[in-house]
């Protein structure tokens, strides 16, 4: 069996991250029961405990990038949710880095709904004072019947309250949404739950995820049994096109397809604006007989 990676060994980061500096900040995550998730538990290498690092050791991490030069890149907090930290640890590290780099154009993290709703809105508007840009936060579906099967450990409306906290205090949000997550019973309500509490949020980002069984997660056992099934390529790009024509008129969210599990890679900077050309492009993959004919593959390496 493989040994627990340390804390400070980053195992994920948000695609739109990559030519960051990356800080770890926690390691693993404070929840790590999401029944499709396998990023802390095994899926590369032993694990990776939840654990908050030594203000010190992320103080040096800090100034060993100072040293290599590493002035004028954003700066992404590792960790599966850094926001579950105390606050005064949290602005501290935010201001060393506003401190010691140079000409950062963002700072960001991965978020927790749980966090953020732990979090009072002082606490939070201190964050976005010290220069907490943006979070990143899983919806993953806006119905609380599939976020209750797959442990997510919140609700729509705990998620819509969360959303709104943080927009309120003045940090952007980037909200994922998992395709397929319903599986083929929940569709239906995945898509129109989903829509409705996007439009409840109205989130700066969006971005739309598929999912992919990985191994070590508890979703792969039904998978494997016939119990769980995955969507076929079509069928994601079908709720992708429902969820973004159930939006509400106040929806001016940019959207993004920007990771290796999407079918396809459309975008908007402005989903109010752009969002009949949306879906007549979606239309226009759901119309191909090459996306129809698509066999659905799992992917477990990405
Ligand atoms: S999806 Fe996020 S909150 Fe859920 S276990 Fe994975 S890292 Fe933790």
């Amino acid at each position: 069996m493989s040994k627990k990676l340390p804390p400070e060994q980053i195992i994920i980061r948000p695609p739109v991250e990559a030519y960051s500096v990356l800080i770890a900040v926690t390691g693993g995550c404070s929840w790590n029961q999401c029944r499709f998730c396998g990023t802390y538990k095994g899926i590369y290498g032993g694990g990776q405990d939840y654990t908050i690092r030594p203000l010190e050791d992320v103080l040096r991490d800090i100034d060993q990038k100072v040293e290599m030069n590493y002035h004028g890149f954003p700066v992404f907090l590792a960790g599966g949710n850094p926001t579950s930290a105390p606050t005064d640890y949290l602005v501290e590290i935010i201001k060393y880095v506003r401190l010691r780099l140079k000409n950062v154009p963002r700072v960001s993290s991965y978020a927790k709904a749980l966090d953020i709703l732990r979090k009072s809105n002082e606490d939070l508007k201190r964050l976005a004072a010290a220069g907490l840009d943006i979070v990143y936060m899983g919806l993953e579906s806006g119905s609380s019947e599939i976020l209750r099967i797959m442990k997510k450990g919140t609700n729509a409306k705990s998620m819509i309250k969360a959303g709104k906290k943080v927009l309120n205090a003045g940090i952007k949000l980037s909200l994922y949404i998992i395709l397929g997550l319903g599986s083929y019973k929940y569709s239906e309500e995945h898509v129109k739950e989903t829509a409705r509490v996007l439009t409840a949020i109205n989130p700066t980002i969006f971005r739309f995820r598929t999912l992919n069984i990985m191994p070590n997660t508890p979703l792969w056992k039904e998978w494997k049994s016939g119990e769980f099934k995955l969507l076929k390529p079509i069928e994601c790009l079908k709720e992708e096109r429902d969820i973004i024509a159930n939006l509400g008129e106040n929806v001016t969210s940019q959207v993004f397809n920007d990771h290796v599990s999407n079918y396809c890679a459309i975008e908007s900077s402005n989903i109010k604006e752009d969002r009949e050309k949306f879906i007549e492009t979606l239309d226009a993959f759901i119309n191909d007989p090459r996306i129809q004919n698509m066999q659905r593959k799992n992917l477990t390496r990405m």
